[in-house]
């Protein structure tokens, strides 16, 4: 699918001059080929804070990742400035608190003029005292709203919360604030193709591995999340995380979201198994083509995901090759619109049987080969937040598909196996490609980002879900949709 966004420079700096209330959306910084350790070079980043273990984990994460590293905190715990200096940081000794701090740091730091996406990241502090003194702490949040409002284009802002605010009522007031001001300020940034995010930090790895992804360009299309990074349920962070040799089920995959996932895992080094049903099976064989002429892994088991025999058939043909299943992309889905007075019961349960009765069916049978640690992507659907006219069938099935995610992350937590729900927003597609066009105009609107995503938005997420990267995150929604709401 053509991202139909992607205007010629020379059309878009015509429509620019036209004095029409036209919105032109920035075209997206977006990843390409196989993640590298360095993905945020020819980036900067800028922290707020440095004093302790979790601002230390952040800095020393987007440093590791070839970002050019800024601090501009006046109180900095000099050991650990120390530490980031000698990696070739940069320490700007300016008041990041005060409404303007931020920006005057920045400059400070000798970045005016400096066009390189930038990841500003703020860890939110607790007030000082035992008053109800909220007003001067929340001034750090103007200070870094006035500073987004300036960076250039595809630029980030990341909110941390640690375990500090969690401890009284004061804190609780900062916690609360903050998603307030991150649920407006992520809609502000998206025409500029900037992200918000607010991430709970359970732990400081965990958060710096979450934050390394959100400050990079494979989350271009993701805005407005709200997630917690809990302890890492599986071994030690590793420099480039790689799928090389996992074995990996993407189901729906012959075209599409699933086609895009199963590219996108492959060129991460996975062997990737495609499902789909026999009717598609040329699209199928299209993708399993291009993914060998890339030199990757591929092979397709044709199955109805949504019948007991089709499940069981593909875990027969993984468990005779591979004997084991590393991920699951549970991403086969279908759309039977229609509104409630004439809605069957047919069209009704055939959707909530393959976007979810069939999640449970593969699972069920893929069991006795999956590994522990194992990674399970689950694909809502914003819709399954939000709901929408006309698809209460689709709705409830991405609704419940949420829920899914949160039990067997729960379920597997002992086996380390984590398990995550995608809901994408409007994404090119040939489902999409359905639509009405006003409704598709409609969407775009929507969005932040005043954009469509493209399929590669989804498999950026789900490849990222899926490998080592995420370890701290599990039983969670995350939303890609160019910013259409904050939170789940
Ligand atoms: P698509 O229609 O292009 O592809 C879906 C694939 O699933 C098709 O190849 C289809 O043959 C396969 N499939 C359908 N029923 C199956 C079954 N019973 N067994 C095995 N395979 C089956 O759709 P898409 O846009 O790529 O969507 C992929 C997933 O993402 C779906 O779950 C969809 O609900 C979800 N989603 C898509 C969008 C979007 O904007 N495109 C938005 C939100 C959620």
């Amino acid at each position: 699918m053509q991202d139909d966004w992607s205007l010629n420079p020379n059309v878009r700096k015509l429509l620019q001059r036209v004095p029409l209330p036209i919105s032109l959306p920035t075209p997206l910084r977006r990843g390409a080929g196989r993640t590298r350790a360095n993905e945020l070079t020819g980036t900067r980043a800028v922290l707020t804070h440095l004093r302790d273990g979790l601002d230390l984990a952040l800095a020393q994460a987007m440093q590791a990742a070839g970002a050019a590293v800024t601090i501009v905190d006046p109180a900095g715990e000099t050991t650990l400035t120390g530490r980031l200096v000698d990696g070739g940081g940069q320490l700007v000794p300016a008041t990041a608190d005060l409404p303007g701090g931020v920006l005057n740091a920045i400059a400070q730091s000798g970045a005016t003029g400096d066009r390189r996406p930038l990841t500003l990241i703020h860890r939110v502090t607790r007030p000082h005292g035992d008053d109800l003194a909220v007003n001067e702490a929340t001034d750090g949040l103007l200070a870094v709203g006035h500073a987004a409002a300036h960076l250039p284009p595809n630029s980030r802002l990341l909110l941390v919360l640690g375990p500090d605010l969690r401890k009284d009522n004061l804190g609780a007031l900062m916690i609360a604030a903050t998603h307030g001001f991150a649920r407006s300020a992520f809609k502000e940034m998206g025409k500029n193709g900037g992200t918000c995010h607010v991430i709970r930090a359970e732990d400081a790895q965990a958060a710096a591995e979450l934050a390394t992804f959100l400050a990079g360009p494979r989350s271009a299309f993701v805005s407005g999340l709200d997630l917690v990074a809990q302890k890492s349920l599986a071994g030690d962070a590793t420099a480039v995380p790689t799928l090389d040799g996992k074995v990996i089920l993407v189901t729906g995959a012959a075209r599409g979201i699933g086609a895009a996932i199963a590219e996108r895992l492959a060129l991460e080094g996975a062997h990737v198994w495609i499902n789909d049903i026999a009717q598609a099976q040329a699209a199928a064989a299209d993708t399993v083509a291009q993914i060998r002429a890339r030199g990757g892994h591929a092979d397709f088991v044709a199955a109805d995901v949504g019948t007991l025999s089709g499940a069981q058939a593909i875990a027969d043909a993984i468990g005779k090759d591979a004997g084991r299943v590393d991920g699951v992309i549970h991403n086969a889905g279908i759309t039977r619109d229609r509104t409630l007075k004439k809605m069957s019961v047919a069209h009704w349960r055939q959707v909530l049987q393959v976007n979810f009765g069939a999640m449970h069916l593969v699972q069920t049978a893929l069991s006795p080969i999956l590994s522990d640690g194992a990674s399970m992507v689950l694909m809502s659907s914003v819709m399954g937040i939000s709901g929408n006219f006309g698809q209460t069938n689709y709705s409830a099935s991405k609704s419940a598909v949420i829920e899914l995610a949160k039990q067997w992350a729960c379920e597997g937590h002992a086996r380390g196996l984590r398990a995550n729900a995608i809901a994408p927003g409007f994404i090119l597609t040939e489902m999409t490609a359905q639509m009405p066009v006003i409704n598709r105009e409609m969407a775009k609107q929507l969005t932040a980002m005043l954009q469509p995503g493209l399929p590669l938005d989804v498999a950026e997420l789900a490849c990222f879900l899926v490998g080592a990267q995420s370890r701290g995150v599990t039983g969670q929604v995350l939303r890609c949709d160019g910013g259409m709401a904050f939170g789940a």
